[in-house]
């Protein structure tokens, strides 16, 4: 039986539009009208929504890991990202199945019903068996996801300089680093396993799962294994997602290496393009956004994240203004550590308005964008008919309380329309979304759950960690820093 979503507010690609209603039949929008209209023609179909709400395209988040719990709640508290990374692999490890499940659960209570993951295997060897549960997991919370699994080739330690490094060690210290596995992952190894799991769980059409290439990083990664994940990509008529330019200290490496800028060179080799989305980008030259807008590669922002490990801020509103598609994504690491994707799209929103009158706005609209219509494109690609509220699009909607927002004294023409993109983004957090579809189904209603009581979820989890979080070894933190800060004057002077 078909369903009419409707409210006093619809935002459609950041715009307002008033008394929209939507016919939900099977996984998609399949008619559009006002409730009067849809009521006469869908007389029999159930009836969800109402004057007190606003109706949004769901959410996507276009870059996570999937942890379930923040690093924090694991035992590690934020710090430069090249300190905190050297400390990641010793976290307490959750069962792939149960941290995406929970992942996923979060997410949709959040809003979001589609998620990029790029997944932290607890080893390189098991990563080809953990794909698979991760897959499981956010199947049974019922939420999509393009699946990122990594690959390194090289520069675990430090970007360059690994005898420099080594030489600053006390012997001691030096010792701490068998405590850090090799890849022991081939790409031989690792493109078999991404051919498996694409044949296995592809869906280019209902767009339940993709799979995707992720070479996590550009300095962590030759150039010959990115050309070959570009190319995987390409073949398969998928994407690549990487890691890049999250630090000044990346930034730096590319201009010891090639004399260039990280994306003239990724240029170079012929791997920007359309199938290309980077994590962060947050060290960006200026000149290099306009390429970046030619090439059609997507920009995944993460805002929390580069605040959090003090890895500075993207120049997003110069992006948007040159027309590079940029969608958001929250890392596992929102400011809170609640993964609240709304209040994530307004600190992006806040910070990406610099002082100066010469600086790129960047409109309430263009961040709804950012995580809607345009945040699913650079995840899904542009054939996904996710993020807008049109028919033919596949039924992901959120109904927010607007009556809680906007409070119990106010008259009832408040907030104007004209308003509402501004005003919601604003105010609009978590605890105000009501119900949640995905592709025609309510995950969320009424706040709460409807398949899956994340409460159980939360405590197997915590009852599975146990004594574990928490006690790695900060031995190699102050020289990593030492190391790093020789080339603090080198960035300076490029
Ligand atoms: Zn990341």
């Amino acid at each position: 039986m078909p369903t009419i979503v409707h409210a006093r507010y619809a935002l459609c690609a950041g715009a307002p539009v008033d008394d929209l209603a939507l016919c939900v039949d099977g996984d998609f929008i399949v008619d559009a009208g006002s409730l009067s209209e849809l009521a006469a023609r869908y007389p029999a179909a159930e009836r969800i929504g109402g004057d007190e709400f606003a109706l949004l395209p769901a959410f996507t988040n276009a870059h996570d890991h999937g942890r379930a719990l923040g690093t924090l709640a694991l035992g590690l508290p934020d710090n430069f990202l090249e300190v905190w990374l050297g400390h990641l692999g010793r976290l307490p490890s959750i069962p792939p199945y149960l941290a995406a499940l929970y992942s996923g659960l979060q997410l949709l209570a959040s809003g979001v019903t589609a998620v990029a993951h790029s997944h932290n295997p607890s080893s390189w060897p098991s990563l080809p068996s953990e794909l698979p549960e991760a897959m499981r997991g956010y199947a049974d919370a019922g939420i999509r996801v393009a699946m990122h699994p990594p690959i390194i080739d090289q520069n675990l330690l430090v970007y360059a300089e690994r005898q420099r490094f080594l030489d600053l060690l006390p012997a001691e210290t030096r010792d701490e680093l068998g405590g850090r596995s090799d890849i022991d992952l081939s790409a031989d190894e690792y493109f078999a396993a991404l051919d498996e799991l694409y044949s296995k769980y592809h869906d280019p059409l209902r767009h339940l799962a993709h799979v995707q290439a992720s070479p996590a990083g550009g300095q962590w990664c030759s150039d010959a294994l990115i050309i070959r994940a570009c190319e995987w990509a390409r073949r398969q008529q998928t994407r690549v997602q990487m890691h890049l330019l999250e630090t000044p200290y990346q930034r730096r490496y590319a201009y010891k290496k090639w004399g260039l800028s990280f994306i003239r060179h990724l240029e170079d080799i012929g791997a920007l393009g359309g199938w290309l989305t980077l994590a962060h980008v947050v060290w960006v030259e200026d000149e290099d956004i306009e390429l970046l807008a030619e090439r059609g590669v997507g920009i995944a922002h993460n805002i929390s994240s580069n605040l959090r490990l003090r890895s500075g801020i993207a120049p997003i509103a110069k992006m948007a203004a040159a027309g590079v598609k940029v969608g958001i994504g929250l890392d596992g690491h929102s400011l809170d550590d609640d993964q609240d994707f709304l209040r994530e799209m307004r600190l992006a929103w806040t910070i990406a308005n610099q002082s100066g009158m010469a600086a790129a706005d960047l409109s309430a609209e263009a961040v709804w964008r950012m995580g809607t219509s345009a945040a699913a494109e650079i995840t899904f690609g542009a054939g996904a008919p996710l993020g807008l509220l049109e028919v033919g699009g596949l039924a992901d909607l959120v109904l927010l309380d607007l009556a809680a927002i906007t409070g119990k004294w106010a008259p009832a023409d408040y907030p104007a329309r004209d308003l509402l993109p501004a005003f919601l983004l604003r105010r609009a957090k978590r605890e105000h979304l009501r119900h949640v579809m995905v592709g025609g189904q309510w995950v969320i209603r009424d706040s709460e759950h409807v398949t899956i009581d994340i409460n159980d979820v939360e405590r197997e989890i915590w009852a599975r960690l146990g004594h574990e979080a928490g006690g790695q070894s900060s031995a190699l933190d102050e020289y990593l820093r030492i190391f790093y800060r020789a080339w603090d004057a080198d960035h300076r002077s490029t």
